[in-house]
């Protein structure tokens, strides 16, 4: 019998169907007359509950079947006698496809807190938590490209492996063939790095932009949707060594454009979610509203689907850097000396507490930050007239801070020269991306979307470890 998904199963099937199910134990409880087996195949959270009547031969495979066990079951669909479920199959044969050795199987049916999971990453997605979070996390996948499609964008794949590291988003992973016991040297001492595998340096990719800025004139809309690692050790709630990053780039785009797109953009996702995701996104927020019983009224978060409609119903608030400095600090936080680090002048790059005070206390709504000093923002944001500042963007949501980072670009080829230079970044890395500046610019902008920033808002997660099936972190490179 071909084997039916549990979501189709509950979804779809009509009573007296027979049916093959395969799947894994969650639990099983037995009387002398006939047991209950609760099997879930990650198809959905819901699980689907197997009668199997003890005179039943194969019932002599029970004793086997216990939590974590793979089983397949042939059985008839009937109307549920219990009140937690519609359907449930009487098993007609049960057959054990993979014991779990109770003794050893570490995920027992009882609450287990979020670090224990993360320690056995390779069992998580069993997991009613981890299952809900990967499904979401496919759909947002999808959304991502879904959106793109229909709005005329062009997916580009830009190389993980990168021989500039003039991105300057933060430390970056070397890659090397080399034996690292053993460098070639130059005459002068330094490293050869002519014998590496491609001539020269290389790392690892912080960000795709350069490359896919090029991949813009031509082609207009682009993205890329990659991975991107950064070597940073901050060991923060919000922060992966390796991440993926959703970056459209969009010709004849300037600032305000750019952040229109970008709250579009994190509209559709958000309802993309509430549309295709609500048992999971139920789940969730059951298991938010649990966590905080014990918790004061103001620690406690918004319930995770007011929240996620909240944003979709507001429209972001948008501020310039300097109004935004000046709430800062004339804020009581500030003159209290509340906040860890203390406002005190224009020039200053924001904290994430700056950023949250904004967004929970102030505006109360997702907000848009712009034109920030540009001596706090990389070399290829757009100057500003005033000298002082860029078009720089950053869209900042509740509990997270930094959700989007984006700018206009600077498309001046002069412009753009002097700046690198000032900035002492050798011009030989970067003269292909002078090139586009000399070869039909055109005014564009873009952002980068951190996608485990996005799932961590869409899931009420509190910890970026646990979206992300096997995170990165420092020290951490299990699995
Ligand atoms: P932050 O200030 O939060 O460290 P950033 O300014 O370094 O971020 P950008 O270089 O602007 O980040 O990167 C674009 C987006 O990528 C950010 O808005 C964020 O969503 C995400 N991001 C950046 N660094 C990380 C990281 N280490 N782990 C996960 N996501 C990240
Ligand atoms: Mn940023």
């Amino acid at each position: 019998m071909k084997r039916i998904e549990i979501k189709t199963l509950l979804k779809n099937a009509a009573i007296g169907a027979e049916v093959n199910v395969k799947g894994w134990v969650r639990t099983k409880r037995a009387s002398k007359n006939v047991a209950f087996i609760a099997l879930n195949d990650g198809s959905t959270i819901h699980n689907i509950q197997i009668v199997v009547d003890t005179a039943l031969s194969d019932a002599e495979n029970l004793p086997k079947v216990t939590t974590g066990a793979a089983i397949s079951v042939n059985g008839v669909v009937v109307a549920s006698q219990g009140s937690n479920q519609n359907i449930e199959v009487v098993a007609k044969t049960l057959e054990v496809l993979g014991e779990a050795h109770p003794d050893e199987y570490p995920l027992q049916p009882k609450k287990h807190s979020l670090e224990f999971l993360r320690e056995i990453a390779h069992l998580r997605f069993r997991s009613n938590t981890f299952g809900a979070i990967t499904r979401i996390r496919h759909s947002m996948i999808f959304a991502v490209h879904q959106y793109f499609t229909q709005n005329g964008f062009f997916n580009i794949h830009t190389p993980i492996i990168t021989g500039s590291d003039a991105e300057g988003a933060g430390e970056m992973f070397q890659i090397t063939t080399l034996d690292v016991n053993n460098m070639p040297k130059t005459e002068d001492g330094n490293i050869d790095y002519s014998k590496d595998f491609f001539g020269k340096e290389t790392n690892l990719t912080v960000s795709g932009q350069l490359e896919v800025e090029t991949a813009m004139l031509g082609m207009s809309k682009v993205y890329t949707f990659g991975p991107t690692f950064r070597a940073e050790n901050s060991n923060t709630t919000r922060h992966l060594a390796e991440f993926w990053m959703i970056e459209p780039e969009v010709a004849f785009n300037d600032i305000v454009d750019n952040m229109d797109l970008a709250e579009d953009f994190l509209k559709y996702l958000i309802q993309y979610a509430l549309d295709n995701n609500m048992d999971d996104l139920l789940f969730l927020s059951n298991r938010q509203l649990e966590e905080e019983k014990g918790k004061p009224e103001a620690q406690r978060t918004m319930e995770l689907i007011e929240k996620l409609k909240f944003v979709l119903e507001n429209e972001f608030a948008r501020v310039t850097y300097t109004e935004a400095i000046e709430i800062l600090i004339n804020s009581k936080t500030n003159k209290k000396k509340k906040f860890q680090y203390i406002i005190e002048e224009w020039g200053i790059d924001l904290q994430s507490e700056h950023e949250r005070y904004l967004v929970e206390k102030h505006f109360q709504k997702p907000v848009i930050l712009v034109d920030y000093p540009a001596s706090i923002k990389a070399f290829y944001m757009k100057q500003s007239e005033d000298g002082k500042t860029v078009r720089a963007m950053d869209v900042l949501f509740p509990q997270i801070g930094e959700i989007i980072g984006g700018s206009q670009r600077e498309e001046n080829y002069e412009k753009l020269k002097s700046k690198i230079n000032q900035l002492e970044i050798p011009e030989e890395d970067l003269w292909w991306y002078l090139d586009t500046r000399k070869f039909g610019s055109v005014i564009h902008s873009g952002f980068g979307l951190g996608f485990e920033r996005l799932m961590l808002f869409v899931t009420g997660m509190g910890n970026i470890r646990d979206v992300i099936p096997f995170p990165r972190t420092p020290q951490n490179a299990e699995f």
